[in-house]
């Protein structure tokens, strides 16, 4: 019902870029092999996601506002071991319940595609609909029932950096699918598919080219890739730094350390250097003991991890300097 989904909401949608951040996850799972993001006044008029992936058929279209009775997890360790990034079935009732929102989904093989437009948990029109493969979601006036809510959100600046930060986190994990962002009418991204180098440079600017260094290790339980930046391409801001965990974005101050850590005697105090780091590990040594949405996480192991990470950098960085 509608006040169980506001309140459910809550939890999910904290603000424009909660949506960005679950639209952008669903067009990932759905395989779609491009994302098209649009945003207008920071995601507070208008956050729209378009892919070209599996699309829905019309019980799918439907069934999708709806809030699931089961869940793909029951575990927190299954979190990390699950193959997609959606696992509650609730983010699309959840976002339904606080705004107004327009799906238009078509499967490859059904000849029309399906409308659906809803204000605050209900229907208010469905319609076949000619449309391309794939599926289209805009959310319009996020919060528009909930003034408390609304109220609360940031200047445009603040919460657009929110939406850059959910952007990035899920156009690095996914280099082989395209992106574009089209902001206010602008376009202010378009990635191409490709390698992950290419993605970081698109993402970030040319100027990234010659400052990548590759960084790889593997463990009998544990491998890293990725890229991190040579100590001279250090910023006084700690923007660029990213983990991922078995492809989901996850922040950890301790790991963080672990790398600044390898850069010791090489940057200053205040130096941040960049780095874009893929773990891959068995989910049995992650001990998430924290909310699902969170993106903190502890190892069983930490000490370890902390080792493994510390030791990968410094090897890239000795390799660099010969
Ligand atoms: P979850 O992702 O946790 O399953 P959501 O509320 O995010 O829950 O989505 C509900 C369901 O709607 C998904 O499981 C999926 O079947 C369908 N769905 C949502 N977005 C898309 C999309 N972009 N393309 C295809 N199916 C989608
Ligand atoms: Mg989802």
């Amino acid at each position: 019902d509608a006040i169980a989904n506001q309140i459910a909401a809550g939890e999910v949608v904290q603000r424009p870029a909660s949506v960005v951040k679950e639209l952008l996850e669903n067009s990932v799972d759905a395989g779609a092999t491009h994302i098209e993001l649009i945003i207008n006044d920071a995601g507070k008029v208008l956050i729209q996601v378009i892919d070209n992936g599996l699309g829905m058929s019309e019980t799918d279209a439907r069934m999708c506002f709806e809030r699931h009775a089961t869940s793909k997890i029951s575990t927190s360790e299954d979190l990390f071991k699950i193959k997609t990034m959606g696992f509650r079935g609730e983010a699309l009732a959840s976002i339904a319940a606080v705004a107004r929102v327009e799906l238009k989904s078509k499967t490859g093989e059904a000849e029309l595609g399906t409308f659906i437009h809803i204000e605050a948990s209900e229907t208010k029109k469905q319609q076949p609909v000619s449309t391309n493969q794939g599926t289209s979601i805009a959310v319009k006036n996020l919060f528009y029932n909930v003034p408390a809510r609304r109220n609360f959100l940031k200047s445009n600046p603040v919460e657009m950096r929110h939406i850059l930060d959910e952007f990035h986190r899920v156009a690095l994990s996914n280099p082989a699918i395209g992106f574009s962002l089209t902001q206010n009418d602008k376009e202010i991204y378009l990635l191409p598919a490709g390698k992950l180098s290419q993605r970081i440079v698109s993402l970030f600017g040319k100027n990234y080219q010659k400052q990548l260094i590759t960084c790889q290790e593997e463990t009998h339980w544990l491998e890293v890739h990725g890229y991190i930046g040579t100590p001279e391409f250090c910023k006084k801001t700690r923007g660029e730094q990213f983990f991922f965990i078995n492809n989901r974005f996850i922040k950890s101050s301790y790991l963080n350390h672990a790398v600044q850590g390898a850069y010791e005697g090489m940057i200053q105090e205040g130096q941040f250097p960049f780095y874009a780091l893929f773990i891959e590990m068995n989910p049995v040594h992650i001990d998430i003991n924290v909310h699902p949405t969170k993106t903190e996480v502890k190892f069983d192991d930490e000490r370890s991890v902390y080792g493994i990470i510390k030791a990968a950098v410094k090897q890239a960085l000795g390799t660099h300097n010969v």
